[in-house]
C-alpha cells in the first residue's frame, strides 16, 4: 500500500469522516486515521441533533437514530415547565452506528481508513503515527485535523490552542435505563444551583432509557459536574440503572486561527461546537464538508474559500451565540424565571416549525429592563 496521499485526515469522528467522504468523492487519494480500534467507540456525547442545523449537508437515515424528537420540555428553577411542540425537530442519534456509517461513506468513495493508528506528530509533510504499536510515517500534500476537543494537530501546526477556564463547559452524563419517559421530547433544565452557567438534559434513547447529563461552567460552579449529576440522579432517577458514565469537556470559544498554508482544522479540533448549546455534531459535519471541498480546490491548484464559507455557514452564528452565552452566564434564578414567563408568551402553546434565535433574544431583552441592560453592553 502506498504511504503517500493527497489528503490525510486525522480523526474519524463526524468532522473527519465528513471531510474524508467529501474529498474522496472528487477522486483524490485520502487517508483517514483513527486511534481507536472501532470508529464511534467510546461515545462521549448526548447524541442530540436538530434537523435544521444539518439540512443540506447530510440526510439522516433511520438506522442511525435511537429516537426521533417532536419537541422539548423546558424546566426552570422553581418547578416551571414549558412544553414546546416542534414536530420533526431532530433526533437522538446512535453515535456508535452513525460515526461508523459516516466513515463507511468515506471508504465507499475510496478513502483508506486506518484504525488503531494514532497520529503522534507531524514533520514537514509527514504524519508520524503509532500503528498498532509500530511507528510509521504517511506523507500528505494537504492535512485536515479532526482530532476532537483534545486536538494536537493545531498545536503541531503552530497554532495557539489554549483555552481559558471561562471558555469551556465541563460535562457529566450517565446513560440510564429502567426509567419511564416520553421518548419524543428532549428535556432541558436550568437552575443556578444545579447547572451553574449551563444546563441539564434528558435525551431519550427509547421509552426506558436516556442520556441524562449536565454541562456547567467551571467559573461558576462550586461543585463538580459529577457531584451535581449524582445529586440529581439520586432524587429523580433513584430506580434507574446506570449503564455508563461519561465525562468530558466542550469548548465554548472558537480558535482565532483554524487554517494554514496546507491544512485546515475542523469540528471540535477548531472548537466549532455551539457555545450556547454545546452541540458540535452538526458544525463538525458542516466544517468537515467545507474543508473537504476546499482541500480539493487547493489540491487542484485553484483558489479556495474555506474561511469565507465557514464564516457564512457557521462562524457568524457561533459568534452571536458566544455573546448570548456571555449574557446567560450573568443571569440568576430570578432572571431564569423571568425568561420562562416570557418564553411561555413567545411560544404560546402553538406548534412551531422554526426557532429564530435572533428574534427570541431580542424579545427576551426587550421584555426585561435588567436583561436589556446586561444584553445591550454584551451584544452591541
Ligand atoms: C458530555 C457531552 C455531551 C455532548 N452532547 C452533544 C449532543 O447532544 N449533540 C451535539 O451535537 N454535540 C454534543 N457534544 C459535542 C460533540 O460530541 C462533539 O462536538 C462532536 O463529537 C465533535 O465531532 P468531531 O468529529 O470534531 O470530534 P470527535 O467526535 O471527538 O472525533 C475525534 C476523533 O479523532 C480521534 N482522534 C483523536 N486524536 C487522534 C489522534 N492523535 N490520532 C488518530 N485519531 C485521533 C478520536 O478517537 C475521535 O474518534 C457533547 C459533548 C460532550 C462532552
Amino acid at each position: 500500500m502506498s504511504t503517500n496521499f493527497d489528503l490525510i485526515v486525522i480523526g474519524a469522528g463526524p468532522a473527519g469522516s465528513a471531510a474524508a467522504f467529501t474529498a474522496a468523492q472528487e477522486g483524490i487519494s485520502v487517508l483517514l486515521l483513527e486511534e481507536h480500534a472501532e470508529i464511534g467507540i467510546p461515545v462521549v456525547c448526548a447524541e442530540a441533533l436538530s434537523r435544521s442545523t444539518i439540512e443540506g449537508y447530510i440526510e439522516i437515515k433511520p438506522e442511525w437514530i435511537s429516537h426521533e424528537l417532536s419537541g422539548s420540555i423546558l424546566r426552570g428553577p422553581i418547578g416551571e415547565t414549558l412544553r414546546i411542540e416542534y414536530p420533526h425537530v431532530g433526533w437522538v442519534l446512535n453515535r456508535k452506528v452513525f460515526d461508523k456509517a459516516l466513515a463507511s461513506m468515506a471508504q465507499a468513495h475510496g478513502a483508506v481508513i486506518k484504525r488503531l493508528t494514532k497520529a503522534i506528530g507531524i514533520e514537514e509533510n509527514k504524519v508520524i503515527v503509532n500503528e498498532d504499536g509500530i511507528q510509521k510515517t504517511y506523507s500528505f500534500k494537504f492535512l485536515i485535523g479532526a482530532d476532537g476537543v483534545a486536538s494536537n494537530v493545531g498545536k503541531w501546526m503552530g497554532i495557539d490552542t489554549r483555552l481559558a477556564l471561562h471558555e469551556i463547559m465541563v460535562c457529566a452524563q450517565y446513560v440510564i435505563s429502567n426509567i419511564t419517559l416520553d421518548p419524543y421530547y428532549a428535556t432541558l433544565m436550568i437552575d443556578e444551583e444545579y447547572t451553574p452557567g449551563g444546563y441539564a438534559w434528558i435525551f431519550p434513547k427509547s421509552r426506558n432509557a436516556a442520556n441524562i447529563g449536565l454541562g456547567i461552567s467551571p467559573m461558576k460552579a462550586k461543585k463538580s459536574a459529577r457531584h451535581l449529576l449524582d445529586q440529581w440522579v439520586k432524587t429523580e432517577f433513584a430506580h434507574g440503572f446506570i449503564k455508563k458514565k461519561i465525562f468530558g469537556g466542550v469548548p465554548a470559544k472558537i480558535l482565532k486561527q483554524f487554517s494554514g498554508k496546507n491544512f485546515f482544522l475542523v469540528g471540535d479540533a477548531a472548537r466549532f461546537a455551539d457555545p450556547l448549546s454545546g452541540a458540535g455534531i452538526a458544525n463538525g459535519i458542516k466544517s468537515g464538508v467545507l474543508a473537504g471541498r476546499n482541500a480539493v480546490l487547493w489540491l487542484k491548484g485553484k483558489k479556495h474559500y474555506f474561511e469565507a464559507e465557514m464564516k457564512k455557514e457557521i462562524l457568524n452564528e457561533i459568534k452571536f451565540h458566544e455573546r448570548v452565552r456571555n449574557i446567560y452566564m450573568k443571569l440568576s434564578n430570578n432572571e431564569y424565571s423571568e425568561i420562562f414567563k416570557i418564553g411561555k408568551k413567545f411560544f404560546n402553546g402553538e406548534k412551531i416549525d422554526d426557532i429564530n434565535t435572533h428574534l427570541l433574544v431580542k424579545h427576551l431583552l426587550l421584555s426585561s429592563p435588567r436583561l436589556l441592560r446586561i444584553g445591550f453592553n454584551l451584544l452591541f
